[in-house]
């Protein structure tokens, strides 16, 4: 039975002489649509869209839904994305009424403690990063950089400076020359040594003085953390140019180190890695970046800020480079952020760090027989493992290893990044994790590099798709909502 009439009826409410009686609240006069709007712009039936019972609905969503992994159903080491376990907590205060409703149009006198919210985690990143000026605005840490790229060019130019060139090295993340390039920068590579760090003496030919920002993400891709990066940026600081820390991997160092003390000027957190924020997905992040004293008038506006008791947003900050997002960012993001780390305090983050290192290095002590992990028997809150050795010997991938994984009830772990190890696996348990899952998980990596090559090319066995060509997945969609 179909009890959803929903286009039918809105297609009669729009029919002149409706629409009154059915939304008395309504400004448009009875008979008004057809004044309106020019009778030949006027729909004459109602349009072709899908009408289903709601049940069934609900019914095809909710099935859908398990068809996902997801944190809450399956262990997902996916390095650099920091999958780790959503707290439900966080999502109850997020949907608490006096967060959900309000409407971000209000005076300030009406938002004073979502404005005294923010201002705390403000004041958050501030201590987290050693950072002391802060923006919550962009949408992303793909964001954050740009946002960031685009506040060191503002400061250079009030410098009466033009700097061209922005340095990553080969390792970072493809997002870094990306949001160097859209920033106006050139992006210049700089070679990763054989021990997975910067390669010093590449980076001393690269540097002169058109340098703009050097980029860089510590602990690395690699899961290393470079010891280098104060003497890297004291070079790059005698250049006359500005470090960028790519904070994606926050959670090996939360209360452990600060990036503004190891000579960062400017970095992004992602809330929905370190700060448990749920993603995946593309679903909505965050971006807050963090900059030293003298960058700061240039970040967006509005910020928040507090004057006795009492928050305000401030726009009078001539110097800023404006508006990176609508309103205050992605606000529901922020509060799950706010209420981590106030629900872990000082000393809590400081062992979530302690406890994703201590589980990546059991893992990788786990691993490293079954395949090979190439920079090293440490870690810090994920490694790279390789199967280039598998694949000589074997034929095995690592696609055909993290495809395979998804039929022992895995998420794969990201793969074939970083570029710079052939056959990359990128593995990051998380604290989130027991002792037992990362058991469970290193018993099927042992076991798959057992099978036969044929039966690990066609996987997954046990899913609704098998092996999609993914890149024709990716440029052509099959996006449709009739069958047949
Ligand atoms: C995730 C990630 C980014 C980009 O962050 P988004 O929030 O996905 O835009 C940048 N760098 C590294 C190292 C990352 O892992």
């Amino acid at each position: 039975m179909r009890n959803l009439q929903a286009t039918q009826l809105i297609y009669e409410l729009s029919q002149p002489g409706r629409r009154g009686a059915r939304s008395p609240a309504c400004d448009v006069p009875v008979d008004g649509a057809d004044k309106l709007l020019p009778a030949d712009l006027l729909a004459s039936a109602p349009p072709p869209l899908p009408e289903l019972a709601e049940p069934d609905v609900i019914r095809h969503f909710t099935n859908l839904s398990t068809l996902n992994m997801s944190v809450d159903t399956h262990f997902y080491p996916l390095g650099s994305c920091t999958m780790k376990y959503n707290a439900k907590r966080n999502e109850r205060m997020a949907n608490l009424p006096g967060i959900v409703d309000l409407h971000p149009l209000q005076p300030d006198a009406t938002i004073q403690g979502m404005l005294d919210l923010l201002w705390h985690l403000q004041e958050f990143l501030a201590e987290i990063s050693g950072l002391p000026a802060v923006s919550l605005q962009p949408a992303a840490g793909a964001h954050g950089e740009l946002t960031a790229l685009m506040v060191a060019a503002a400061w250079f130019r009030s410098r009466g400076e033009k700097r061209t060139k922005v340095l990553a090295p080969d390792s970072a993340h493809g997002t870094n020359p990306a949001s160097a390039s859209m920033a106006g920068f050139e992006t210049v590579t700089v070679k990763s040594s054989a021990q997975g760090l910067v390669d010093m003496q590449d980076l001393q030919t690269k540097l002169d003085d058109q340098i703009g920002v050097f980029m860089i993400t510590d602990p690395n891709t690699l899961g290393l953390f470079d010891h280098q990066v104060a003497e890297i940026s004291e070079l790059v600081r005698s250049r006359g140019g500005l470090i960028y820390l790519d904070g994606a991997n926050m959670n090996a160092i939360l209360g452990i180190a600060r990036p503004g003390d190891f000579g960062a000027d400017m970095m992004h957190f992602n809330p929905h890695k370190t700060f448990s924020g749920p993603h995946g997905g593309g679903g909505p992040g965050a971006g807050p970046i963090c900059v030293a004293e003298k960058l700061g008038p240039f970040l967006p506006s509005p910020v928040v800020r507090k004057e006795n008791d009492h928050y305000r947003l401030d726009f009078d900050r001539p110097q800023s480079i404006g508006r990176v997002r609508s309103f205050f960012g992605n606000v529901g993001v922020l509060v799950r952020a706010y209420c981590y780390i106030r629900s872990h305090g000082a000393e809590g983050l400081k062992q979530v760090s302690e406890q994703a290192v201590l589980n990546a290095n059991y893992l990788l002590s786990r691993v490293r027989h079954i395949i090979s992990v190439p920079h090293g028997d440490r870690c810090m809150h994920e490694f790279v493992a390789s199967a280039a050795a598998l694949k000589k010997s074997k034929g095995i991938t690592a696609m055909d290893i993290a495809k395979r994984l998804l039929d022992f009830g895995f998420h794969a772990p990201t793969v074939y990044f970083p570029l710079t190890v052939p056959e990359a696996m990128m593995i990051e348990p998380t604290e989130t994790e027991s002792r037992q899952t990362l058991d469970a998980f290193a018993e099927a990596l042992f076991r798959i590099t057992e099978e036969s090559s044929e039966l690990l090319h066609e996987a997954p066995h046990s899913t609704v798709i098998s092996r999609p060509d993914e890149v024709r997945a990716a440029k052509q969609p099959v996006l449709r909502w009739k069958s047949g």
